[in-house]
């Protein structure tokens, strides 16, 4: 048995981290915490913090940090021991990053690495522009409309093609910004830490994966799965 590990994707909208973080807890023992997704799961069921969030979401803005850190305490207190963490979209100010490791450290446990997935800004307006949302299937998938035979298989199964209110045009330019001047300072925060580990998102999703197995791996993750849980 390995040690549970615990890992931050960090990168801008459309670098990839939900596709990366579905195949990593494919591979390895954690519970995946994608904030955006969880957020967009109370906006369906019509909670009061999905209410909050979809004004958010239609400005391309973050949710106060207080709401996200209560959200990320509790979800956090509940992972099993022998499970380790990978964050999607958490933490994305200072803030949050501080508060992240005062939460792991009441909970004995640490961070292991943060994967930085760096893209261009063209790149990610042609991937974020021409994302859709495949509903209706399990938990949603994002595919590109350019990849027909994927928009074409979702379709032929039953679910639904849907573009996320975030990835309209008008909000796509304000979430690189916000990226740029509220998360993008957290690389020089891990790399200060010693826990920074950059590498390039361009490529396929496979591609990307290897590089973040290889790295996981020399920092002593374990290879043994799978049962999951998000
Ligand atoms: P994502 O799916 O990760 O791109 O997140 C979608 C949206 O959810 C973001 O644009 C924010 O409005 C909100 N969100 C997700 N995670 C956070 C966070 N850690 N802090 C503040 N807002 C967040």
């Amino acid at each position: 048995m390995s040690q549970p590990f615990h890992v931050i994707l960090l990168g801008a909208p459309g670098a990839g981290k939900s596709t990366q973080s579905r195949l990593l807890r494919g591979r390895f023992p954690i519970v995946v915490f994608a904030t955006g997704q969880m957020l967009r799961d109370e906006v369906q069921h019509g909670t009061p913090l999905g209410v909050l969030a979809d004004s958010y979401f239609k400005n391309g803005t973050l949710l106060p940090d207080e709401i996200m850190i209560a959200l990320m305490t509790a979800r956090l207190r509940d992972v099993p021991a022998d499970r380790g963490v990978l964050l999607d979209g958490f933490p994305r100010t200072t803030v949050q990053a501080e508060a992240l490791d005062q939460i792991l450290a009441r909970l004995g446990r640490s961070l292991t690495a943060v994967i930085a997935l760096g893209l261009s800004d063209a790149d990610a307006i042609h991937r974020l522009g021409g994302r859709r949302m495949c509903e209706g299937l399990g938990e949603p998938f994002p595919l590109h409309i350019d990849d027909r035979e994927s928009v074409a298989a979702c379709l032929r199964l039953g679910g639904r093609i849907v573009t996320r209110p975030d990835d309209e045009p008008e909000v796509i330019l304000e979430r690189l910004r916000v990226y740029d001047a509220e998360t993008e300072p957290l690389i020089g925060f891990y790399e200060q830490r010693g826990l920074l580990h950059r590498i390039s998102a361009a490529g396929t999703p496979e591609d990307v994966h290897a590089k973040i197995v290889a790295i996981l791996e020399e920092a002593g993750a374990g290879r043994q799965s799978t049962g999951n849980s998000s």
